[in-house]
């Protein structure tokens, strides 16, 4: 099964071919997520049919080591034997019950022992839901309506978190999306990321009228970006001085880059923290939670309405708590960032010996290699990167049954489940790729194709 990469030029992708087509007859785009359908690095998506460890399996019998881990959820690789097993216990009792369980409790002690700044956690059904309800609960606790963001921040697609400025700063801001009213979007505030001062020149623009400042502790939907030295507590101090909530989004982050997520990693205590992905198992899952003084504000204690029919699903429970068990006790940490600093190494010596522009960026287990010389601190930098050069090095991996993110502006992931010979076929595959991507550069000297 694990035999090297280059048997699988030239696979076979007759059925996800057929299976797209069919999908985008009755699906937008043939899937249900954007991303998914490859519009960044064109091609046809494989359909997969089943992952194990670290290993995902198309609809036609091929195999790739996944460095997608479903978007940062499966950090313990794909059906893992102990969640498996709990899961078909869970399920067999039912699989939701609109009434109170047990597991939610236990899922949130987890949860509260990793991360002292919440003292009190609301389950919701995805990272969406956790940011635009935290949100809601910002601007009732501050009873102010404006939110900060930062440009190239995702916090899931609802209105007024989808809006990123336009050519001039706040009084510009314009929606990223159609459908969103211009009214939401104005009180949408956005700086560049690792930039203190224009969110002081923010805060000194709208005195009193800031409610929240949402952030990524680490920027991993730009690409991975890393706070600066300095910026994270910069942003706790403005809070501070400012009246505002620091609203931590760490629904990637969360688990991933440290058991107590990023707070732990910098040292900095937010006032909400938005989670998701890893505390779900594998299943839709989202929270946020924060200080009792502000969590007590949440309906039905307090009058920030906020509901769900599935919050808090016993199986998604039961996959969280299994996760963060497996997480706590096994301490598989220092592992993880090893498995990514061996992949890291060798990716910047290949692109080094190939002559190929590149700057990895990582934290943890979470990285992007940019295809640029430069420094990446902001969206701006992050857009510089050659996206073009990073669809061709993606498919070179891809048929070599390596599976990266389908965009230089993803994060890539490394789970548990990657063993030491999944690193080396990685790191052949990705020799071999950056070789051929330096074999058509020279090709293109030589010859212009125009
Ligand atoms: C994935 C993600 C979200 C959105 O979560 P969904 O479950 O996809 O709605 C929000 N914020 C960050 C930082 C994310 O990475």
């Amino acid at each position: 099964m694990a035999q090297k990469g280059l048997r699988r030029r030239g696979r076979v992708t007759t059925r996800s071919r057929s299976l797209f087509r069919e999908a985008r007859r009755i699906l937008p785009g043939g899937v249900n997520s954007p991303v998914r359908a490859f519009q960044a690095v064109g091609g046809i998506p494989p359909f997969m049919s089943r992952g194990r460890g670290s290993r995902l399996f198309d609809a036609d019998g091929n195999s790739y080591l996944d460095y997608v881990c479903s978007w940062g959820p499966l950090i313990l690789g794909h059906a893992h034997p102990r969640i498996v097993r709990a899961l078909r216990d869970a399920v067999g009792r039912g699989t939701t019950f609109g009434a109170p369980t047990e597991l939610e409790t236990r899922l949130a002690e987890l949860i509260r022992r990793a991360m002292p700044s919440i003292q009190m956690i609301r389950f919701v059904n995805s990272g969406t839901e956790a940011t635009m309800s935290a949100l809601r609960l910002a601007r009732a606790f501050t009873r102010r309506e404006k939110i900060l963001k930062f440009s190239g921040g995702y916090h899931g697609h609802s209105d007024g978190l989808l809006a990123r400025a336009g050519s001039g700063l706040a009084t510009l801001t314009i929606p990223d999306s159609a459908g969103i009213p211009a009214a939401f979007a104005r009180q949408t505030l956005i700086a560049p990321y690792n930039d203190l001062s224009a969110v002081d020149d923010l805060f000194a623009r709208h005195p009193g009228e800031i409610a929240a400042v949402i952030v990524e502790p680490v920027a991993a939907n730009m690409g991975v970006i890393p706070p600066r030295p300095g910026f994270l507590q910069g942003l706790r101090k403005i809070c501070d001085d400012g009246g505002s909530l620091l609203i931590f989004d760490e629904v990637i982050t969360g688990f991933r880059v440290h058991f107590g997520g990023a707070q732990a990693l910098y040292g900095v205590r937010p006032d909400l923290t938005c989670l998701g992905k890893i505390i779900g198992g594998g299943l839709p899952v989202g929270a946020y939670g924060g200080s009792k003084k502000i969590m007590k504000n949440a309906a039905p204690l307090g009058d920030v309405y906020q509901a769900g029919t599935l919050s808090g699903n016993p199986l998604v429970m039961t996959a969280g708590i299994e996760t963060l068990t497996i997480l706590n006790d096994d301490d598989l940490y220092a592992r993880l960032d090893e498995s990514a600093a061996t992949i890291e190494n060798a990716a910047e010596r290949a692109a080094i010996r190939n002559g190929i522009g590149l700057r990895i960026s990582r934290v943890g287990s979470l990285f992007t290699l940019f295809f640029r010389e430069g420094p990446v601190g902001d969206y701006a930098e992050a857009g510089q990167s050659d996206a073009g050069r990073y669809a061709l090095f993606f498919h070179f991996l891809l048929e070599q049954g390596v599976y990266f993110p389908p965009s230089q502006f993803e994060a890539a992931c490394i789970s548990a489940a990657h063993s030491a010979s999944d690193l080396r076929e990685t790191i052949a595959a990705l020799e071999a790729a950056f070789g051929r991507l330096a074999r058509l550069s020279a090709g293109a000297v030589a010859e212009p194709r125009h």
